[in-house]
């Protein structure tokens, strides 16, 4: 496997050199055998060192991202790889690939950061990721976990420090566009937007078209977080990719009951993120995208412009509610769907405070969905009238997850983890790899209980 640098050798405004810090004595924690195979990388001794900053794949010049980014709606222009180091493209059929790794050492964009990562929240990404990935959401992937030997000093005391050896379509984020967009570089910026059609969107050549079609995978991409149940947790600008897939799995979460005010995040306090608002952050984060793009046009056309892009955002949202509630019509087994079974049957989960996965899942079968409800009349009679439109049951199995990755689960695995045992990872891992079927135990896969889930809160792990 040889690497390439396509994306420094395209936009060195965007990129620092910069070697991975070498670890004192690196360890698997995990490996990714599909994803290896898939990419041709073995579970081999080159492979750790190179996963460890111990030596480089043939061809790599690894490089620090420069990136800015709004964050909790802050313009910050300063942000950038302060953990990370992409090692280079691979070469696919689909495609080039980034490989990249993450809590691999300080970068010229550290700041007071100590550019290391820990065993918990790595292991995190990888449930999360390969999760979502099997869900059928686009998502960066998980191909390794290294541990690296050496402790590393966080809030509750020193914890074992790893390294995350992640692959993307690419690593290209709105910020990516707002760093270059904010110091005025038109050029780079110009170079930034070819590089990007070049990559993930052939055949476009203007700046609104590709806004467009950003959108349009955006718009399906928050759908399918939505109709999961997924929140995210840190929607900045930096955390949002050009390629739609989703990235950066920090603070996030699946919802249990469902409740549209959902929040996961310690940081999030004032619900900037919550669960109900991710559409609208999306078109958000995309008009700040719409800022950068509008500046490559030339000054005599600015004002056509923007008012072609502020059409393209509003059309975002209508894209997003018809994304949806196709996926919600496919979730209740119906076509067409009608407007107000689905705005009765979200009333009816809030009100009731029922499991967003198991009030989907449990449909076909009346009495273990029935026994779902504090107050089972009114869940009869929406039943009823969803009956009467004959629901498509085998439909309804290929869409709605037995499992998603319930918040006790997760914890209990990466606690274990990081105590030395790996066995609950695994299996955990395994369950959320094959979500689509039936686990043994229905009740291993509920929602945690309540004392579990009332204090249950998420940390950006850095
Ligand atoms: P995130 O919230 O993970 O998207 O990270 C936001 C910014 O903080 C990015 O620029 C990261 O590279 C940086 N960052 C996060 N953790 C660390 C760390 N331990 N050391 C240095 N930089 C970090
Ligand atoms: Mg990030």
């Amino acid at each position: 496997m040889k690497l390439l640098n396509h994306f420094a050798q395209s936009l060195p405004a965007l990129s620092s050199l910069c070697l991975p810090a070498p670890t004192a004595q690196p360890d698997w924690a995990y490996f990714n055998d599909t994803l290896g195979q898939t990419l041709g990388i073995e579970r081999s001794p080159h492979t750790l060192s190179a996963l460890s900053g111990q030596s480089l794949f043939e061809g790599s010049q690894p490089i620090a991202m420069a990136y800015s980014g709004h964050q909790f709606g802050h313009f910050n222009p300063n942000l950038g790889d302060g953990r990370a180091h992409l090692l280079g493209e691979i070469e696919t059929p689909d495609g080039l690939i980034d490989l990249a790794l993450k809590g691999s050492g300080q970068t010229p964009y550290s700041r007071a950061g100590d550019g290391r990562a820990t065993l918990g929240p790595m292991l995190r990404e990888v449930l999360i990721s390969e999760h979502l990935h099997a869900l059928g959401i686009p998502s960066t992937r998980a191909l390794a976990v290294v541990t690296t030997g050496q402790a590393v000093a966080r809030q509750f005391g020193p914890e074992p420090g790893a390294i995350l050896a992640r692959t993307a379509a690419s690593h290209i984020r709105i910020g990516s566009f707002e760093h270059l967009a904010a110091r005025g570089q038109l050029d780079e910026l110009q170079q930034l937007f070819d590089y990007t059609c070049a990559r993930h969107y052939p055949g476009i050549r203007h700046p609104m078209e590709l806004l467009q079609a950003v959108c349009t995978r955006q718009a399906k991409l928050i759908a399918q977080w939505m109709s999961v149940g997924f929140i995210h947790g840190v929607m900045n600008t930096d955390n949002m990719t050009l390629s739609g897939e989703s990235i950066d799995f920090g603070p996030c979460a699946f919802m249990d009951a469902y409740d549209p005010k959902q929040v996961f995040s310690s940081i999030d306090r004032g619900g900037r993120y919550a669960y109900q608002n991710q559409p609208s952050i999306a078109q958000w984060n995309l008009t700040r995208l719409a800022e950068c793009l509008v500046a490559l046009e030339p000054e005599s056309r600015r004002d056509t412009i923007i008012e072609q892009a502020k059409t393209l955002l509003a059309n975002f949202m209508v894209n997003y509610q018809a994304e949806f509630e196709g996926l919600m019509a496919a979730k209740l087994g119906l076509n067409p769907l009608s407007a107000s079974i689905l705005e009765d049957w979200l009333n009816l989960l809030e009100q009731q405070g029922v499991d967003w996965t198991q009030a989907h899942a449990y449909l076909p079968d009346a009495e273990r969905w029935l026994a779902l409800f504090k107050e089972p009349e009114p869940a009869q009679q929406w039943r009823t009238t969803w009956l009467a439109m004959s629901p498509d049951l085998a439909s309804m199995a290929r869409i709605n997850p037995w499992i998603v990755a319930r918040n006790h689960q997760v914890e209990g695995a990466l606690q274990a983890a990081q105590e030395g045992d790996v066995a609950p990872f695994k299996r955990v891992l395994s369950a959320l790899q094959t979500p689509f079927q039936p686990p043994g135990d229905l009740n291993d896969w509920g929602p945690g209980s309540p004392g579990f889930a009332a204090g249950f809160r998420t940390y950006c792990g850095t």
